[in-house]
C-alpha cells in the first residue's frame, strides 16, 4: 500500500520516496526543480481542486483557473453540483485561514527586502525521522514560504544560513533585513557574525509582542491548521505531520494571498514564472507506483 502525500509517493510503513513529479523530498524539505512536471494538465471537479489545494476557498480555486494564475488546472464543469456543499473536514477542523498580513510598502518593495523567520515546536509527536520542530523562512514581497523540519532548535542557525545562501543564489537578489523574535538565539555568536559579514540587518522583536513578527506567526498558524486538517482527512498517523506541513507550504506558494498586492501567486512573484499545479493530488490519497525493469511479462507492473 502506498499513499500520496500530495507531492510524492510514500510506502505506508516507511517514508521512503519514489519520485512522481518535479519535486523531491530531501530529508527535511521539498526541493523544487525547474523542469516542467511530466503531467502538463490535470482535470478534476471544483471540490477535487479545493482539496488538492489544502481547502482554500472555492472562489480562490475558480479565480486561479479563470485568470490563469496557475498552469495545468482544468476544472470539470459538469461536476460542480457540490459547490455549495459544506465541507465536513473544515467544520471539524474549525479551519479559519487567515491571510498573511500586509507589510509596509518599504518592506514590500522587492524580493528579500525583508525576511521573516520563526521556529514552531516541539510538536506533540515527532516525525518518523525524528523531527520535532519546523522553521519558516518567508519573503515579505512575494510571501513565498520555505519550511525546514528540525530535530532540535539548535540546528536552526545552520539551516538559516544555508537557506539564505541558497535563496540568494536561486533569485539573484540579496537579503536586506532579517526579522525574528527577540530571543537571544540569533543575536549572538556565529549567526550574528554571518549576518554582519553579509551586511544583513537583524531586527529582533519583543518576545511579548509576537504581532511584531506577525507575518511569520500568521504563516505558522496557517501551516499548523492546514496540517491538522490534512491528517484528519487522510486518517494518517500524527507522525506524518512533517510531510503534511511541507505539502502545505508547497500549495500556499501556489495560491493567491491577500498579503501580496498583485494578483500573482507567491511562486510567480518569487520566480517570475506561473506555477503548474498539474502534479498536485490530495494529501494522503491512495497511489500506485509503476515498477520499471520488470522482465516477467505476467508479473504486476505496478504496486
Ligand atoms: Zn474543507
Amino acid at each position: 500500500m502506498f499513499i500520496f502525500d500530495g507531492i510524492t509517493c510514500l510506502p505506508e510503513e516507511r517514508a521512503n520516496i519514489t519520485i512522481l513529479s518535479n519535486l523531491e523530498l530531501v530529508n527535511d524539505s521539498v526541493e523544487e526543480k525547474t523542469d516542467e512536471p511530466p503531467q502538463k494538465k490535470s482535470t478534476g471537479s471544483l471540490t477535487t481542486w479545493y482539496k488538492r489545494l489544502g481547502h482554500v476557498a472555492k472562489a480562490t480555486v475558480k479565480k486561479l483557473s479563470k485568470k490563469q494564475m496557475v498552469k495545468g488546472m482544468e476544472i470539470d464543469k459538469h461536476d460542480d453540483k457540490d459547490e455549495t456543499h459544506q465541507c465536513s473536514t473544515c467544520l471539524k477542523g474549525k479551519m479559519i485561514r487567515q491571510p498573511i498580513p500586509k507589510v509596509s510598502d518599504i518592506e514590500n518593495s522587492r524580493i528579500f527586502h525583508h525576511i521573516y523567520s520563526d521556529i514552531c515546536g516541539p510538536m506533540q509527536k515527532t516525525t518518523q525521522d525524528g523531527h520535532g520542530y519546523f522553521m519558516t523562512f518567508i519573503d515579505s514581497h512575494s510571501q513565498y514560504i520555505k519550511v525546514k523540519l528540525l530535530k532540535t532548535k539548535d540546528k536552526a542557525k545552520e539551516k538559516l544560513m544555508a537557506l539564505i545562501e541558497h535563496a540568494e543564489v536561486e533569485t539573484g537578489k540579496w537579503v536586506n533585513y532579517f526579522r525574528s523574535d527577540g530571543s537571544s538565539k540569533y543575536s549572538s555568536g556565529r549567526f550574528a557574525k554571518y549576518l554582519k559579514s553579509k551586511g544583513i540587518h537583524y531586527e529582533f522583536t519583543n518576545p511579548d509582542t509576537p504581532q511584531e513578527n506577525s507575518v511569520a506567526e500568521c504563516a505558522n498558524r496557517t501551516l499548523v491548521h492546514t496540517t491538522r486538517m490534512m491528517l484528519f482527512e487522510s486518517s494518517l498517523p500524527r507522525s506524518f505531520w512533517g510531510y503534511a506541513i511541507l505539502y502545505t507550504a508547497h500549495i500556499l506558494n501556489r495560491v493567491i494571498n491577500r498579503g501580496t498586492s498583485t494578483e500573482k501567486t507567491p511562486y510567480h512573484l518569487y520566480t517570475g514564472f506561473r506555477p503548474s499545479v498539474a502534479h498536485l493530488r490530495s494529501f494522503g490519497c491512495g497511489a500506485q507506483v509503476l515498477l520499471t525493469g520488470v522482465k516477467d511479462k505476467l508479473a504486476p507492473h505496478s504496486v
